[in-house]
C-alpha cells in the first residue's frame, strides 16, 4: 500500500515492512522520533488490518487480585502494603468464587507476593475457579510469581507450571517484565527478576504448552532505546518459540510513587507511537492490545486505528494501575466496549482466552481464513459495505451456524454440514496433488499409528476428517485423536501430531522436533482416489439478496485475477516469515486451484460419502446428490 509520508525517514522503513523485511533498533528509533504520527499510525494500521482484517478482540474477564501483601517492594508500585498495615488484604477461594458470574470467560489472577501462604492455597485457588466455571479459562500468575513460588516452594520453574497447568491454568499473564534494563531494574525493581529470569519462565511455559502474554511498562526512566532493545527480546524469544499471544504496553501510571522525572502520565502521542511501534517491531506478534485501563477508553479507541487489535476485556474492577492513579474506570461493560470498538470502525469480536472468536457483534461480515493458501482471494478484495475478519476454519464453521458470517472461505466440511443455509459461489481452495500445509508429523509409519495417541489442531474441521478417513478407510486402522488448542502444545507423550495452514508450511521446512515422519495429506489422498483434494469452498449465506452475493462474486473474481498478476508481490513477505524463499512461496500458490469444477466436486461428494459412513448417527452428511454444488 503506498503511503504519503510528511516525513521522508518513514518511506524506507515502510518498504522494509513492506518487503517482509525485520526492522532494526535504529528503523525503531526512526519510527520514535518522527513528527509524522498519522504516516506512522497508517503504517501501523496497514499491518494491523494484514493480520486482522476489521476485526477487534476483546473478553469477558475478572480481574482477580487474591492479596495486596508483597514480600517485595517495587519502587513504582503503589498497590502493594505489608502484612498487618492498614488496606492490607488476603481473599480466601470463597471470596474470589463470589466475584465471578457465569458470562465470564477469562479470570485473570494476579496479586501480591505474601510470605506466609502455602502452595496448595495457590492450587486451590486456581482448581475452585476451574470446577466452578469450567467454560472459562484461568489466565494466571506473572513471570515474577512464578519466580517466586520456584524459590519459596523449592520447586524448579517446571514443575511449578507443571502444578499450575494441572490445576486449570491454561495461560500465563505478560506482567512483570517492566523494561527489560538492569539499569532501570536497580533503580526500580532491583529484588524482581531480570530480562534473563522473565524471559526463562515464559520459555518454559510454551514449552509445555501455555501461552503467554508480553507487557513493557513505559513511561518512567526508560530511554527510547531501552524500550525498542526490550520488544527485540521478545521478538527473539517469539522466533523461538510462537508463545506469545499478544504485547501490552502499559502506560507508566505516577501515582504516589514519586519517580522522577516521570512524576506525570504519559503522552496521548506516546501511547499512540508506542503501540504503532510495537505493531511494526513485533512482525511475528498476532496481537497488540490497547490496554484501557492504562491508556484510557478514549485513547485505547483510537490506539485500535494504530496498530491495536486487541482491548483486553471487561476487567469487572481492577485495582493495581488504580492504586496507582489510572484515571479509567474501574470496569467496562459490554456494551461499553463494543461501543468503542464500533466507533473505530471494526468489529468486535468476543473471544476465548486462546482469542478463538466465540460471538461477532457486527453485520455484513465476510469471513477469510487467515493462511497463505487463500491470499490471493483477499490480497485485493474489497466489497463495499462489508468487513473482513480472518477466521481460523473450524471456528469459521461455529460462526456460521450462529448466522454470523454473510460470506467466506469455508472448511468443505462445515460448507457440506452447514449446505442448506449456504450456497456455493464457484470459487474454493482444491489441491492438484500435494498440499504442503495439511501435514502429518509422525513418529510411526501409518499402519503403525494403529490405536495410538494423535494431537489434532483444533483449528481443523475438514483435515481432521481426511486423517480419519486415510487411517480408516486406506490403511484400515484407528488412533486416538486428541484436540490440541491453537498455539503452543506440549506435545509430549504424542504419536503423531496434524498441522494445518501456515504452522504446517513452516515445519514441512524445518520439521517438528521428535517427529521425525512428514505425511502430506492431500498427497496420500490424491496417490489412493486419482482426485484433487477440496479444503475449502467459498459459500455465502442462502438468504443473502442475489446482488449481494454476485457482488461478493465480482470482488473475489478481481482479487483473484490482480493477485495472480503478482504472486510474489502479495505474498513474498507472508512467505519470508515462515521461512519460504519468494520462488517457494509463489510454487506452493500455484499448486492451488482456486476454481471448483467437476472433478473438485466429485472429490467433495466422493470424501463427503466417506465421512458420512465413519460418522454416524445417518443424516449427519447430505448424501452425494443433496449437495449443491454437486449439480454445477
Ligand atoms: S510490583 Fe508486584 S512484586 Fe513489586 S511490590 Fe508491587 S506487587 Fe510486589
Amino acid at each position: 500500500m503506498d503511503i504519503t509520508f510528511r516525513d521522508k525517514e518513514l518511506g524506507p522503513v515502510w518498504a522494509k515492512v513492506q518487503k517482509g523485511e525485520r526492522l532494526s533498533l535504529e528503523d525503531g528509533l526512526i519510527l520514535y522520533r518522527t513528527p509524522d504520527i498519522i504516516g506512522l499510525g497508517k503504517m501501523a494500521h496497514t499491518v494491523q488490518k494484514s493480520r486482522s482484517g476489521d476485526g477487534v478482540y476483546f473478553v469477558l474477564n475478572q480481574k482477580i487480585e487474591h492479596t495486596n501483601i508483597c514480600v517485595l517492594s517495587c519502587k513504582f508500585c503503589d498497590f502493594a502494603v505489608k502484612k498487618g498495615a492498614a488496606g492490607a488484604y488476603e481473599m480466601t477461594a470463597r471470596d474470589v468464587l463470589d466475584r465471578l458470574t457465569p458470562d465470564i470467560k477469562e479470570v485473570h489472577i494476579t496479586g501480591g507476593m505474601p510470605a506466609d501462604w502455602p502452595w496448595e492455597r495457590y492450587l486451590d485457588l486456581v482448581e475452585s475457579v476451574h470446577r466452578t466455571l469450567p467454560d472459562a479459562d484461568v489466565k494466571a500468575f506473572t513471570a515474577v510469581e512464578i519466580d517466586f513460588f520456584h524459590k519459596k516452594f523449592r520447586m524448579s520453574i517446571e514443575e511449578v507450571l507443571r502444578q499450575l497447568k494441572a490445576a486449570g491454568v491454561r495461560t500465563m499473564p505478560g506482567g512483570g517484565a517492566e523494561v527489560f534494563s538492569e539499569r532501570v531494574r536497580k533503580q526500580l525493581f532491583n529484588q524482581k527478576i531480570g530480562a534473563k529470569g522473565w524471559l526463562e519462565v515464559h520459555r518454559t511455559a510454551h514449552r509445555l504448552g501455555i501461552p503467554t502474554n508480553s507487557t513493557m511498562l513505559y513511561g518512567h526512566i526508560e530511554t527510547i532505546e531501552e524500550r525498542l532493545q526490550h520488544m527485540m527480546k521478545l521478538r527473539e524469544l517469539q522466533d523461538e518459540t510462537g508463545g506469545f499471544l499478544t504485547f501490552i504496553p502499559l502506560a507508566f501510571q505516577p501515582g504516589a510513587t514519586g519517580i522522577k522525572p516521570s512524576h506525570r502520565h504519559t503522552s496521548a502521542i506516546d501511547d499512540l507511537k508506542t503501540i504503532a511501534v510495537s505493531r511494526l517491531m513485533l512482525d511475528n506478534f498476532p496481537h497488540i492490545k490497547a490496554y484501557w485501563v492504562m491508556l484510557t477508553e478514549e485513547v485505547a479507541g483510537v490506539a485500535l486505528n494504530f496498530g491495536a487489535d486487541d482491548m483486553d476485556g471487561t476487567v469487572g474492577g481492577e485495582k493495581i494501575a488504580h492504586d496507582a492513579g489510572a484515571i479509567s474506570p474501574m470496569s467496562l461493560k459490554k456494551d461499553q466496549i463494543i461501543r468503542i470498538i464500533r466507533a473505530a470502525g471494526k468489529i468486535p469480536v468476543e473471544r476465548d482466552v486462546y482469542y478463538n472468536p466465540l460471538h461477532l457483534h457486527a453485520e455484513r461480515v465476510i469471513g477469510k481464513i487467515p493462511y497463505l493458501n487463500s491470499i490471493a482471494f483477499h490480497a485485493h478484495l474489497h466489497v463495499p459495505g462489508y468487513k473482513v475478519l480472518p477466521v481460523k476454519p473450524r471456528r469459521m464453521g461455529m460462526l456460521s451456524e450462529k448466522g454470523m458470517i454473510d460470506a467466506g472461505l469455508f472448511s468443505v466440511m462445515n460448507y457440506v454440514e452447514q449446505a442448506e443455509q449456504l450456497e456455493p459461489i464457484g470459487y474454493g481452495l482444491a489441491t492438484r496433488d500435494q498440499v504442503k500445509s495439511v501435514m502429518l508429523f509422525s513418529k510411526e509409519g501409518w499402519r503403525d499409528l494403529d490405536g495410538k495417541r494423535i494431537g489434532i489442531i483444533d483449528d481443523t474441521a475438514t483435515s481432521v476428517r481426511l486423517l480419519r478417513v486415510l487411517l480408516e478407510k486406506k490403511y484400515g486402522i484407528t488412533a486416538r485423536f486428541e484436540r490440541l488448542h491453537g498455539g503452543v502444545n506440549d506435545h509430549s507423550g504424542l504419536d503423531a501430531v496434524l498441522l494445518i495452514g501456515d504452522e504446517a508450511l513452516r515445519h514441512q521446512k524445518t520439521g517438528l522436533a521428535g517427529f521425525d515422519l512428514i505425511y502430506d495429506l492431500a498427497s496420500e489422498w490424491y496417490e489412493w482416489q486419482k482426485l484433487p483434494f477440496v479444503f475449502a469452498v467459498w459459500a455465502a449465506k442462502r438468504s443473502l439478496p442475489a446482488e449481494s452475493k454476485a457482488q461478493i462474486t465480482r470482488a473475489l473474481e478481481a482479487s483473484l485475477e490482480k493477485s495472480n498478476e503478482d504472486l510474489a508481490g502479495i505474498a513474498g513477505a507472508s512467505g519470508r516469515r515462515l521461512g519460504l524463499t519468494e520462488m517457494e512461496t509463489v510454487e506452493y500458490l500455484t499448486g492451488f486451484n482456486y476454481r471448483l469444477g467437476e472433478r473438485e466436486w466429485e472429490a467433495i461428494t466422493r470424501f463427503a460419502g466417506m465421512v458420512r459412513e465413519l460418522e454416524q448417527p445417518e443424516g449427519q452428511v447430505p448424501e452425494r446428490n443433496d449437495l449443491p454444488g454437486s449439480r454445477m
